[in-house]
């Protein structure tokens, strides 16, 4: 069945990932913090320990970088018995300092992109994690320009949108979502009746992937590069 975006009035981009690189960054944190915990696990359970905390402190702390150093560090004193030094201790805060600091990396034909739909639509800028760094981050990427304003969700979830569609003030027919991750930038949308076009990114947050099953019979477009929004869109 053909989708029919005529009625749009915003667009709501995701941000990490779809507008900018950010995934990767975290891998190769993971990668660094595997090393400074090298003599007392192995890396897959490094890795696995240092996961199973992030979701357990999901609900404290939230998203972003912030949150992904005090999970870090708990589970580096965790892992190590309570033997790691502070100088490890320091080495992860400042790995979480790296990342913030980070240059902004635009994906593929991003600005183009978002300079002509920006011309017909309301965009909104929809992202979870920490306010600070993503404001940060929209700043360095000089497309402020572009958007309405930024839309820093605490979770993605239906409810979640629903709260957003209800300050815009427009229907969920009305709104369409663009992102990388099906389960917060796709999935919601297209359960509450509104519209979602999923543009995949080559890594994906192991807490964000979703199952084939989840996504059968659901309603959205995917697209290989933001590009070829410009063909829906006309
Ligand atoms: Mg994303």
């Amino acid at each position: 069945m053909e989708i029919d975006y005529k009625n749009i009035k915003v667009i709501g981009f995701d941000a990490d990932d779809t507008l900018w690189v950010n995934e990767t960054y975290f891998r190769d944190a993971e990668m660094e913090f595997g090393k400074l915990l090298s003599e007392y696990e192995t890396l897959n359970t490094i890795d696995q320990e240092l996961f199973k905390k992030e979701i357990d402190n999901l609900p404290l702390y939230g998203y972003g970088v912030k949150a992904f150093v005090l999970s870090m560090v708990e589970s580096a004193l965790e892992q190590s018995n309570y033997n790691i030094s502070t100088k490890s201790i320091e080495a992860i805060l400042n790995i979480g300092k790296d990342m913030l600091n980070k240059p902004v990396e635009l994906l593929d034909g991003v600005e183009e992109v978002l300079k002509i739909v920006s011309q017909k639509y309301r965009l909104v800028l929809a992202t979870k994690g920490d306010l600070l760094d993503q404001e940060r981050k929209l700043e360095k990427s000089g497309l402020t320009k572009y958007f309405h304003h930024i839309e820093v969700l605490s979770d993605k979830q239906e409810a979640n949108y629903s709260k957003l569609l209800n300050h815009l003030d427009i229907k969920p027919s009305e709104f369409l979502m663009i992102g990388n991750s099906l389960k917060s930038d796709v999935l919601p949308l297209v359960n509450i009746k509104a519209h979602a076009i999923h543009v995949p990114f080559h890594t994906t947050w192991a807490h964000e992937q979703v199952s084939v099953k989840e996504t059968n019979g659901k309603h959205y477009k995917t697209i290989s590069s933001l590009r070829e929004l410009l063909k829906l869109l006309s």
